[in-house]
Formats: structure tokens, sequence, C-alpha cells
């Protein structure tokens, strides 16, 4: 017997739907890309219940025929010859020509189109993949599509959704995506009837002004800077804003050929431009914008992801940070002697009129520890070093916890320290010999780290540039939404993807060097074995398992400024004779016991 048969259309379509269309924000996308791409001038996107109601896109583009309005909803069916090079078309792979199909699978679809040659319009209307109207109607030209009752007909995505004010703030998220890139196009966003944004067509930087310029958001085109650069390899322009207007909440975007991106590292590249001039916990505001050739960007696996690789990103991070410092210079005095005035001496500086400086802030990079140098004047850059926050050197232990000895352990900055068969530390101290067992000394410092930014919500996000996959089980599911704010707090950038699987897009930065994979699941098998029944369970149980991944392995060998450095952080602990799994970490071989052998 043939066991093999195809699925019925509209099975194949909500499964294709669960790919790409995940919530109203990307059924959002897709309806405002397909306008942009029939050359609308202008779009209104109604929206009703933050998408879950109503998703309506009226656009004045070319419209479509009557028999391709019934096409634009089969699977596959695209009108868009695409260059292989173009960058869209690369970013959408996989579901050119699904969009529609996989709407209409998914909810209650009514669209009115005519072409600006047509006397008369089309009206068809789809629920589920089945057409239930088709007729001849009178309507402008352009398109309109009203998706109504998204996920009436898979109540496990509906159930998914987040609340209202989530998903509208995904809506608009998606939005100011597209707009920034479209400043040409005229744009109205309505929700539950109140108009949210009217953006006129303009210039770049009046869409931005129009878009954020608001008083709650604070972004004025005045505060910021031009940002100009053209190299062969790219050429960068955009705003950035003036140190003295940075804020704590920041609005960061970059896009590359007309489409928003994610770029952590150059992230980086802007960060490092204002190093010196934030204070802390402020933010760069940014709207930056690449222009490359699209051979030199490798868009990422996954098509609904953001995040893009360039072949020369050092260098383009050298090129950005310095076109920043660049633009960033010219406002304020000092800098701009440098920029312009060199090989030009008759151009007077500036000696009237408010000259703005930056705020000197607090170098992000000034680590405590390397100033008390006293005791490791030139540390090695060790590659685990970054594992840890800096610390006060002390080498008294302090003893308040009964598990450890009644009298302080002491040793002198100068006693030797080695390192017994990749395994453990030796460490004379005026006590007896301390033998201490690499990894767990290691596991009990990071635990303690993980689990005062978990009491903070601390955790720094290191973005994974192709996001893997976790499947899950019914019964790791609930565990996992119990205890996904810890791990989001911790530094887990996960989004679910299907009822059973999340997206993972980022790491704890610690882990950066970890697979994503196994780090999740061994913290999902930890808390389900150890229990957890209150968030301090939970929480000391994604603590420790984070910390058992990452910690130094046996037969690592160490250097003599790596051994000082974790038995420092060590005995910083309140309790680190023993680790939480109750094994020993210390022991003391006393002067007694020693003598007692010979
Ligand atoms: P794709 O955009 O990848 O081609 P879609 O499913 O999004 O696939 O759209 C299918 C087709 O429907 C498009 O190729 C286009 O011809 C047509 N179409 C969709 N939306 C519009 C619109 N707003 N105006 C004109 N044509 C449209
Ligand atoms: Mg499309």
């Amino acid at each position: 017997m043939d066991i093999i048969h195809l699925l019925p259309d509209s099975v194949a379509n909500q499964i294709a739907a669960g790919e790409v269309i995940q919530r109203p924000a990307s059924c959002l996308k897709e309806l405002v890309e397909n306008s942009l791409d029939a050359g609308a001038k202008r779009i209104q996107v109604l929206v009703r219940d933050a998408g879950r109601t109503l998703l309506q896109v009226i656009d004045d583009g070319m419209g479509m025929s009557e028999m391709d309005a019934r096409l634009a909803f089969e699977r596959h069916a695209t009108s868009k010859i695409r260059d292989a090079k173009d960058l869209f078309s690369l970013r959408t792979m996989g579901f050119r020509g699904e969009a529609l199909a996989s709407i209409c699978a998914v909810a209650q679809v009514e669209m009115t189109t005519r072409r600006a040659e047509d006397e008369t319009g089309t009206l068809i209307e789809i629920h589920g993949s089945d057409v239930v109207r088709q007729e001849v109607c009178s309507c402008p030209v352009g398109t309109n599509i009203k998706v109504s009752n998204l996920f009436f007909n898979v109540p496990a995505r509906r159930k998914f959704l987040k609340s209202d004010q989530t998903e509208l703030r995904n809506l608009l998220t998606e939005f100011y995506h597209i707009v920034l890139v479209y400043p040409k196009v005229s744009f109205t966003f309505v929700h539950n009837d109140e108009i949210l944004l009217e953006l006129p067509a303009g210039t770049e930087k009046q869409r931005i002004e129009a878009v954020f310029g608001n008083p709650k958001r604070n972004v004025y085109t005045s505060a910021f800077v031009d940002v100009h650069t053209e190299t062969e390899l790219v050429s960068i322009h955009g705003f950035v804003i003036k140190p003295e207007n940075a804020t704590k909440k920041a609005e960061q975007y970059f896009f590359v050929n007309g489409r928003y991106m994610r770029h952590p590292y150059f992230l980086k590249a802007v960060q490092t431009a204002y190093s010196g001039m934030l204070t802390n916990d402020y933010q760069p505001s940014f709207f930056i914008y690449f222009e490359l050739p699209p051979e030199a960007i490798d868009v990422n696996v996954h098509p609904t992801k953001t995040e893009i690789k360039f072949a020369d990103e050092q260098m383009i991070f050298q090129i950005l940070m310095a076109a920043i410092r660049e633009a960033l210079g010219k406002f304020s005095l000092a800098p701009t002697i440098d920029f312009d005035t060199q090989g030009s001496i008759d151009i007077p500086v500036p000696t009237d009129g408010p000259v703005n400086r930056p705020k000197v802030g607090i170098d992000p990079n000034y680590n405590p520890f390397h100033t008390r140098g006293s005791i490791y004047p030139d540390r090695p850059q060790k590659n685990w070093e970054s594992l840890y926050e800096p610390i006060t050197p002390n080498n008294q232990i302090d003893p308040n916890t009964p598990s450890i000895p009644s009298i302080p352990i002491q040793w002198s900055d100068s006693a030797p320290i080695w390192q017994y068969g990749g395994k453990y530390i030796l460490l004379p101290t005026e006590n007896g010999l301390l033998f201490i067992n690499q990894h767990r000394a290691h596991t009990a410092v990071l635990r303690a780290q993980f689990l005062e930014q978990l009491s903070k919500s601390q955790g720094t996000v290191q973005q994974l540039l192709f996001p893997e996959v976790l499947e899950l089980a019914q019964d790791e599911m609930a565990l996992l939404q119990t205890i996904l704010p810890d791990l989001r707090a911790i530094g887990f950038d996960l989004e679910q993807l299907t009822p059973d699987s999340f997206s993972i897009q980022g790491l704890p930065s610690q882990l950066s060097n970890q697979s994503a994979l196994p780090t999740l699941q061994h913290i999902l098998s930890q808390v389900r074995e150890r229990g957890a029944d209150t968030q301090a369970d939970w929480r000391e149980q994604i603590a420790q398992a984070l910390a058992e991944n990452t910690a130094i392995p046996y037969g690592k060998s160490l250097t003599e400024t790596e051994m000082r450095d974790l038995v420092m952080r060590l005995v910083q602990l309140p309790a680190y004779r023993r680790g939480a799994d109750g094994k020993t970490i210390v022991s003391v071989l006393s002067d007694e016991e020693i003598n007692k052998r010979f």
C-alpha cells in the first residue's frame, strides 16, 4: 500500500505560514513590502487590537489584474523576477511568493485591487485558503488588503501572541525599520482609530524627525550630527547623536542597502567612537546607512532575522569608527583643529560662539584591577579573563561561614603558586598547603557572578550571527516558559518560533565561545533534575549550569597570573571551601599533617 500522499494545499500553507507569519508584525512587514514593491507612493496601515482583529494595508501602487489577484494567493506565485545579486531576493529566499499564500492560510483576507489601465477592479475574499468570493468591483488604483482575525484557525498560535501592548510595539518596530529607509514614500499608521504616525514624504532627516521627534521619544535631529564617508569598500552616511544629548534609552538603527539590520559588532564600533564621551549608562542614538556592493555581504541563513555578515567586517568597523569620530570631532572645538585645519592654516579656529565639548565621562574600559598593579604589574591577556568581573585583590580569607576554618588563611604575595596534574592549584599559606580544584573553583566564582547578574538583570547579550533552533517537548516547554524571564535577564535572546520551538538569537556574552544549544539543554536538564519550585531555586540552577558549562576544564594549563587571579576571586566568596553541589573546592594540608609524614 502506498503511504506517501500529498498534503492538501491548505495544510501545506498553514505549515509554511508558521515560518513566514509568526505574529501580526511579520504579516505587516510582508504586506508593506509588497506595497513598496508595487511602487506605492502612499501607504496607509490600519490596525485593530494590535493586529489580532484587523491589519489593513492600503496602497496606491500598480495594482493587479483580475487573474493576478487570484494567483497572488497561490504558493510560489510571484511576479518579481529578482536579480540574484539583489539583497532582497537573498534575504527572502525560501519564502519567495509565499507571503500572501501564508497569510490567507491563517486569516480571513479581503482584497480589492485595480490597475490604472483597467476600468474596474477585483474583489477577492479568502478564508483559510478557500476563496469564498471573487467579483468585479469599483475601487481606486492600487491595492487594499484587509487581514482579519489572524490565526483564527490556529488556536495555538493565537494563544502565543503577547499582550496588545507588546504586539503593537512589535508592529511599530517593524514599521520603523521600513519607513526609515523609504523617506520618499508617505505612510500613515492608525491603531484603533487613533493616528499614531503621519509621515509625509521627505528626506531621511525629516523622516527620522517625523518618527521620533515627539516629546516622548525626544529624538530631534538638531541633537544629531551628520556622518558621511565614502571608501572603495563601503559608503556610510547617517546621523549620530551629540554626546551631550545622549540618553539612557537610545534609538540605534543600522541599515544596509535599504534594509534594517542588527549588527552587534558595528554597534561596538559606534560605542568605541564615543568612548570617554558618555557617562556610564548613557547610550548613543544613531541612524547609520551603509551602501556596498551586494557581493560584499552575506545574508543570514534565517530569512526572518536581521543579522547580516560582511566580507570585510574589520575594515568596515575601522571606517565606521573613524567616520563617527570625525563627525563628533567636527562639532566640538578641540578635534575641529585636528580635522579641519590640517594643511589649511588660513582657516581660523573658531573662538566665539557657543562651544560644545563632549561630556567627559567614565571610561567604560576602566578596570580597577589593573590600576592596583602592585601584585600583577603586567598581566598577560588571558582567554578566559573576560569571564570575570574585576575584583579588588585581597589575599586574606575572611571566614564567616561554618564550612571554612576559624582562623583566616594568609599567604604572602611572593608565595609561589603551582598547577598540579592539570587539575589542582597548589598554594603554600601560613596555615598549610592549599589544594584548590581549578574547575570547581572557577565554577563557584562564575556561579556567584551569574547569580548577581540574574538578581540585577544585568546579563549582556552576545548576538548569534546564525540563530539556532531549540526544539522542546511539551513539559520542557512549560519549564522553559517558567524560567524564560530569568534566561532573558542573564542574556539569552530567545524568541518563540512555533508552539514547540524557540530560536536562540543571542547568548550571555560570557558564553560566546560555547554553542548555544547544549548550554540551554544543560540548563533545562539541571533545572528539571535539581528541582525548581521557587524563582530563587531556578536561578541557582541556571547560574550553576551556566557556570559548569563555562568554567575552565580540567587539563587546561594555567599561567601563574591566571592561578593567582582565580584564587583571589575564589576567596572573595562567602563560602568557597565547597561548591553548591557540596563537592570540595579547597583542601588544606596542615603543617602538622605534613610533619607527621616524616
Ligand atoms: P512575493 O512578494 O515574494 O512575490 P507575495 O506572496 O508577497 O510574494 O506576493 C505575491 C504576488 O502578489 C507578488 O509577486 C505581486 O505580484 C502580487 N502583489 C502582492 N501584493 C501586491 C500589492 N500590494 N500590489 C501589487 N501587487 C501585489
Ligand atoms: Mg512579498
